[in-house]
């Protein structure tokens, strides 16, 4: 926990409040890590979301196409 001053009052606020006590200008940096820190969760999880289907996908199709290739060889 740090203490910044507030760009409205001046007056010192610490980067765990979400407003100045003073004034009630919003602590934008504090701010703007919480949320840069949800949509890096939120990208993370759709990306992980989007390709591991893909990757599971991609080894069924190989396994299968190796197991129908084998499957007509053996006929
Ligand atoms: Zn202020």
């Amino acid at each position: 926990m740090a203490l910044v001053p507030c760009p409205e009052c001046g007056r010192s606020i610490s980067t765990a409040a979400s407003a100045c006590p003073g004034c009630g200008h919003p602590v934008a940096g504090q701010r703007r890590g919480l949320d840069g820190d949800v949509a890096g969760k939120a990208v993370s999880g759709i990306a992980t979301w989007l390709v591991v289907p893909w990757i599971a996908r991609a080894i069924v199709a190989v396994v299968g196409v190796i197991a129908l290739f084998t499957f007509l060889g053996t006929r």
